[in-house]
């Protein structure tokens, strides 16, 4: 088996790779590690490869490993209920999972002004199935606008996970839907610079259609251990 450093070497040789291929500059895509249900052993172990920035999806899980590893950055990219603001709000220094107003005015108002405002993306729900989190594409450009007044958060751009497909132009088509809604909203004049999207299976198509960070779990760390 590869030791996570030869994976994490892998990993950015894909990144390279594609950010040539697809006409990116060198570099201008950030790799976010997905440590979601691995074990701080394999956390330190990716820290040590060079990684710094670490993706949580669950907040409990997600502490133990900050409070272990402080010198890293913190990514939240789980689904966020009201009860989990606050922990979010001092312990994160990005959240890729927002999707509704009273989640993004409670995190500005529970944000530490010791702290740098907290870099926030929208996840957006492209497929309109009812039980996926994210907001959808109608709902997205108000939701935007309000997010982006907010003292304490700094609107970042977008986020997608899409349903898993092999086909690689089939990966693409979810992919430029969501770099066409970022450019959307940036005729609001916001800003924006962040499309977060692609993962293990699918980062060539993100890099493709524009990512600017892709969210790798399984392909750095192997395949999660069962919870
Ligand atoms: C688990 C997860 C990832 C990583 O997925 P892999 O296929 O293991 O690379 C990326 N983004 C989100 C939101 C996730 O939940």
């Amino acid at each position: 088996m590869a030791s996570i450093a030869q994976s994490v070497a892998a990993v950015r040789e894909r990144i390279a790779a594609a950010e040539h291929r697809f006409g990116r500059s060198p570099d201008s895509v950030r790799l976010l590690a997905v440590s979601k249900a691995q074990p701080l052993a394999a956390v330190q172990a990716a820290h040590r490869a060079g990684l710094s920035a670490f993706g949580e999806n669950y907040l409990q899980e997600a502490l133990l490993k900050i409070e272990a590893l402080r010198g890293a950055e913190w990514h939240f990219i789980g689904p966020i209920q009201s009860n989990k603001t606050r922990a979010i709000a001092a312990n994160f220094a990005w959240v890729h999972s927002l999707d509704r107003l009273k989640i993004a005015r409670r995190l500005s108002a529970q944000r530490s002004p010791e702290l740098p405002p907290l870099e926030v993306c929208l996840e957006v729900n492209l497929s309109g199935e009812a039980t996926k989190s994210g907001v959808g594409p109608d709902a997205l450009p108000e939701l935007a606008l309000a997010v982006a007044e907010l003292p304490r958060l700094r609107l970042r751009g977008l986020m997608v996970v899409p349903a898993p497909t092999q086909d690689f132009d089939a990966q693409r088509t979810p992919f430029r839907q969501l770099r066409e809604l970022l450019s959307q909203l940036n005729e609001h004049g916001l800003g924006l610079d962040t499309l977060s999207m692609g993962m293990s299976a699918d980062l060539e198509a993100a890099i493709a259609e524009g990512s600017t960070i892709v969210r790798i779990g399984t392909a750095i760390f192997g395949a999660r251990p069962p919870k």
